[in-house]
């Protein structure tokens, strides 16, 4: 049996069929989920859209998550339509182009706001919304990277706000917890997507993670989205407020 069958999943962040959410996205599917698909706004709906036609009883839906009353209308037309949520997907980040181009000193307090606003604390406003809709218990779980514990070149502000994430996945895992609520994040090596080309020299990393990694390869987003199946479904049910690596093994090296 599909290990998600009858789950129902709402997956944050795709702009394009490279997106890791996309990755997910097929990889739930492929389990038996019913997915609810979100976009950010109007320029991206008909991309969105042709990726939700492809999947079996998918829809696409508008939100931007730095704006509350978009959280709250997304929750409360999936309420509406009297959807109750097994699994949360997050996958969203965003931090100006000139914050990632130039020294982290000279992040400044708009972009650090920014930064911190889209790709953290819009988890904590996502989650909360989530746990409303999910009676029965369920699994959230949010895309972090290695930059959050090590300085990576470039990544700058991204990495602050990549560890205000992790520890946000550990007070919701806290809080979430007695309801029967999984808080995880996934940990995914450097793959080439839209916002990764972002990153300045970001080709760089992704040829020193194929060199070095212990697997000697780069991370490919299916391996991303079977690792999204294996914390949505029960097999992990005894896991919640972890950060699970999905790098070829990159984040152990030392020198
Ligand atoms: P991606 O395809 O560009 O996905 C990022 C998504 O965030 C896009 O769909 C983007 O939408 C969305 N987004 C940004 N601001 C938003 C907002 N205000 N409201 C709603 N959506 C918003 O890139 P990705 O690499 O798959 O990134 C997905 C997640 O994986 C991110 O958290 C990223 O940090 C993380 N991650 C990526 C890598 C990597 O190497 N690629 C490694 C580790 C972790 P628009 O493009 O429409 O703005």
């Amino acid at each position: 049996m599909p290990l998600l069958e009858n789950r129902n999943a709402l997956v944050m962040g795709i702009v394009n069929r490279w997106s890791l959410a996309h990755a997910i996205a097929a990889a739930l599917a492929r389990e038996g989920a019913r997915l609810h698909l979100t976009y950010q706004g109007e320029r991206q709906r008909e991309t969105v859209e042709q990726i939700a036609a492809a999947f079996p009883q998918a829809r696409a839906w508008a939100c931007d998550v730095s704006n509350d009353e978009q959280i709250a209308s997304l929750f409360a037309r999936l309420q509406s339509e009297k959807v109750e949520l097994d699994c949360l997907a997050h996958s969203i980040a965003f931090a100006q182009r000139e914050d990632l181009d130039r020294a982290f000193e000279l992040t400044s307090r708009e972009g650090f706001r920014i930064a911190l606003d889209v790709s953290a604390y819009s988890f904590v406003a996502v989650a909360r919304a989530a746990a409303a809709l999910m009676p029965r218990g369920g699994s959230m779980l949010t895309l972090t990277y290695l930059g959050a514990q090590r300085v990576i070149r470039n990544y700058n502000v991204m990495g602050v706000a990549k560890a205000a994430l992790e520890a946000s996945v550990r007070y919701l895992a806290a809080d979430l917890g007695p309801r029967g609520i999984r808080v995880n994040a996934l940990s995914a090596g450097p793959v080439k997507t839209a916002s990764a080309r972002g990153i300045r020299d970001f080709s760089s990393i992704l040829d020193q993670v194929a060199q070095r990694a212990p697997l000697r390869r780069n991370t490919d987003p299916g391996e991303v989205g079977d690792a999204a199946v294996f914390l949505a479904s029960d097999l992990s049910r005894g896991i919640t407020g972890e950060v699970l690596y999905v790098d070829s093994g990159f984040h152990i090296l030392g020198i």
